[in-house]
């Protein structure tokens, strides 16, 4: 693997993700319980665990910290696939079971936090894979992320799909009192079927609401990030209410639609999915993608009023008495793979 050679690759990717590890600190493991059955982890202590977002102008955030690489949520569009083949891992099966842990990374991120050269700048976690993937249970990683922001009271976010993060709840109220955290769930449809096959690792869609709504529960804000929105699959008008009417019902302070984008790595993997599960939809997604990663603006602009409405009807916004009820627009869909590090479909 990539590591193993610290190899002087200048491009973009690879260069810096060989800097990021030590040739003699990777330590391989798998664990025969059922939940890793089948999942290999590879251990290394990271050179730094606070990345500056390239591109960063067209994100709404500029640094991330990523304690995983590979997530076994595994979900079939996942765009972070393509980051595996930086380490020249597969980014197929692959990225799904070859599971990178910068085990160091409470520690590295307390020291970075501590530096003179840091600023306090908003810190985004769960952009690039998610923090709480099943490995996070074992791991264990997390805990002293958050408590090391909550120390130094520095703003961040967390996106995620998985239920684990409640595990967290009383650091993440601890840091709320003294500084800005977002949190975002990742719920782009309700309809069971289509998440079995297509986001095959993750908890249950209703599984997530529900963590939306401990968090609302317990006073935290918390928004969905409806994504993705899966052409043809998941966007009938019976579909998206559903999955509006959910949301709302679960008391999320917002929700933000996105359309399914498939950039180079998550491509070929969804496309070989579709093949399998849905092969009278190949011609109609080739001509729906047939400009590239995203599908046409007329698309997204009906999908986002659509949802937008919805989202009005059902009345999705702050519990808070006196509030004006909120839902966000969508983030600006980068138009180009702004590189490494991204935002994936959480
Ligand atoms: S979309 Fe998110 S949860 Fe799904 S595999 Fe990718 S990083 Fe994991």
């Amino acid at each position: 693997m990539r590591w193993e050679n610290l190899t002087a690759d200048t491009a973009e990717g690879p260069a810096r993700d060989a800097a990021l590890f030590g040739a003699d600190a990777v330590t391989t493991r798998t664990f025969d319980t059922p939940e890793f059955r089948g999942i290999t982890f590879h251990e290394i202590r990271a050179r730094s665990i606070v990345n500056r977002v390239p591109g960063a102008s067209r994100m709404p955030f500029e640094w991330t910290v990523n304690p995983y690489r590979g997530c076994s949520h595994a979900c079939v569009y996942c765009f972070a696939r393509k980051t595996h083949s930086y380490l020249d891992l597969d980014t197929g099966l692959g990225f799904d079971s070859q599971i990178v842990v910068k085990v160091n990374a409470p520690d590295l991120l307390r020291r970075q936090l501590a530096s003179r050269r840091w600023h306090g700048e908003h810190i985004a976690m769960g952009t690039n894979v998610d923090c709480y993937q099943r490995a996070e249970g074992r791991y264990r990683l997390m805990p002293g992320i958050i408590a090391a922001l909550r120390d130094h009271a520095n703003p961040f976010s967390i996106l995620t799909k998985g239920t684990l993060i409640l595990r967290d709840l009383d650091l993440l109220k601890q840091a709320s009192e003294v500084t800005d955290v977002g949190i975002s769930v990742s719920v782009g449809f309700t309809d069971t079927g289509l998440w079995r096959t297509v986001e095959p690792g993750t908890p249950a869609p209703e599984r997530r609401l529900d963590v939306v709504r401990t968090l609302t529960d317990h006073g935290m804000d918390c928004g969905v990030l409806m994504a993705p929105v899966i052409p043809f699959l998941g966007d009938h008008p019976a579909q998206l209410r559903a999955t509006v009417r959910a949301i709302a019902a679960s008391g999320a302070t917002s929700v933000t639609p996105l359309v399914l984008h498939l950039r180079p790595g998550a491509r070929e993997w969804f496309m070989a999915w579709l093949e399998h599960h849905h092969p009278h939809l190949v011609r109609r997604y080739e001509r729906l993608y047939a400009e590239g990663a995203y599908a046409p603006k007329w698309y997204q602009r009906r999908i986002t009023r659509q949802v937008h409405e919805l989202a009005q009807e059902y009345g999705i916004g702050p519990k808070r008495a006196g509030m004006p009820r909120r839902v966000t627009e969508p983030e600006p869909v980068p138009a180009a793979a702004p590189g490494p590090t991204q935002l994936t479909l959480l």
